[in-house]
């Protein structure tokens, strides 16, 4: 663990913050100043390929265009408070926002990949219940800026080049928070993963992971072409609802719907179904027959099998090795493509559900949860 100093960044000015355009809101924007848009492409270039947060070192812009751009904006990445980094390889960074709260950035380094799992909000509303960011609260949404700021930290720290040497190969939207409830900030900064003058990453290696928001997956599927994951846990609809609160209002018969009409609009991209493997709740031979007979309906989906990570107040455990391989082998034989996730990061807590952060609460949830263990209840929520 080592302390590393913040990149600096003005936030209480009135200034434009850079990170937060696309490339055409980035265009525009030079546009209204007064400039040609092609200067927009040179500046984005020097911010995502060159990770160059100062104006005055872009040498192929002149001087007066530096001075200009130094008064009316500046390119504000996120503070990094902590750096750890985990006996496996893998990374987390602890970057801050406002007013006490923190957001996690995890780096997962494999022998032919690097994924860097980003957060889209402070905490996160959905409240699923075994889900120890749901156990935060929610705060707020993140910024454009403060969603692909933790991309530039994370190549910042990692030395990644784009184009050339590259540490960071797929991007998750994975970390705290319900992606698809903050649509446009999310959809914005992965069209800057996914640019050419961004980070260049090609759509099957950026993913966003829903936890089911149905109208939105319709929508995101119109908006940019990215990789999708669902959170699904279960196969009927009680326990889901249980596991997954946002079940209730979404169903899994309109969440597959919903699943059916993306494969169908891009027939080339499959969908992940991640299902976290919780001891005697959803690791039973009947629930693997139930996910056979859901993913009977999206033959050209697959499941990921991740096991149940542990958080301090949790009502849960995660599944017998046994049971996971029982698991696993029941849907392989039935023909069902599946993974089993390693566990990576243990030792920093950087493992799946894990990402606590710190979160100001605006919901109360997190003070009704302490509050509820103190009564010496084992219910996380
Ligand atoms: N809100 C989005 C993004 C979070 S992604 C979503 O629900 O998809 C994080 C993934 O880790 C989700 O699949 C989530 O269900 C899973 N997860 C959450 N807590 C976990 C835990 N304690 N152990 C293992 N997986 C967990």
């Amino acid at each position: 663990m080592n302390q590393v100093t913040a990149p600096s960044s003005d936030q209480k000015t009135t200034r434009v913050n850079l990170l937060d355009f696309d490339r055409q809101g980035l265009r525009d924007f030079f546009v209204q100043i007064g400039e040609k848009p092609y200067r927009a492409e040179q500046v984005m270039k020097w911010i995502y390929h060159d990770l160059e947060d100062n104006f005055e070192n872009m040498t192929d812009v002149g001087k007066a265009l530096r001075a200009k751009l130094t008064e009316v904006c500046y390119i504000g990445v996120p503070k990094t408070v902590l750096d750890k980094a985990a006996t496996d390889g893998t990374h987390k960074w602890l970057l801050g926002m406002d007013s006490g709260n923190a957001i996690e950035t995890v780096y997962i380094p494999e022998p032919t990949r690097g994924t860097l799992c980003v957060s889209s909000q402070i905490g996160c509303a959905l409240n699923c219940s075994f889900c120890s960011t749901g156990a935060q609260g929610f705060n707020r949404n993140l910024s454009t800026a403060e969603i692909i700021g933790q991309v530039w930290v994370a190549a910042k720290h990692l030395g990644n080049i784009t184009h050339q040497n590259r540490r960071i190969t797929n991007v998750v939207m994975m970390g705290m928070g319900e992606p698809l409830a903050n649509f446009e900030n999310v959809v914005r900064a992965m069209k800057l993963m996914r640019d050419d003058l961004g980070f260049g990453l090609a759509a099957k290696r950026v993913t966003l992971s829903t936890a089911g928001m149905v109208p939105l997956i319709d929508q995101l599927s119109a908006a940019i072409d990215v990789s999708l994951a669902v959170s699904l846990h279960a196969a009927n609809d009680e326990l889901r609802t249980e596991l997954v609160p946002i079940n209730k209002r979404y169903p899994i018969a309109e969440l597959v719907a919903a699943c059916q009409r993306w494969v169908a609009r891009k027939p080339r991209t499959s969908i992940t179904f991640e299902y976290t493997l919780m001891k005697g709740i959803n690791d039973q031979p009947e629930h693997a027959r139930q996910l056979i007979k859901l993913m009977r309906k999206l033959p050209t989906c697959k499941v990921n099998l991740i096991p149940f990570n542990p958080f301090p107040g949790t009502r849960y455990e995660r599944s017998d090795a046994n049971d996971i391989r029982d698991f696993q082998t029941q849907l392989l034989n039935a023909g069902v493509l599946t993974m089993l996730r390693r566990t990576r990061g243990d030792d920093i807590d950087a493992a799946c559900g894990q990402l606590a952060g710190q979160v100001a609460d605006r919901t109360r949830r997190s003070a009704d949860v302490r509050k509820r263990q103190g009564e010496g209840a084992t219910h996380a929520i």
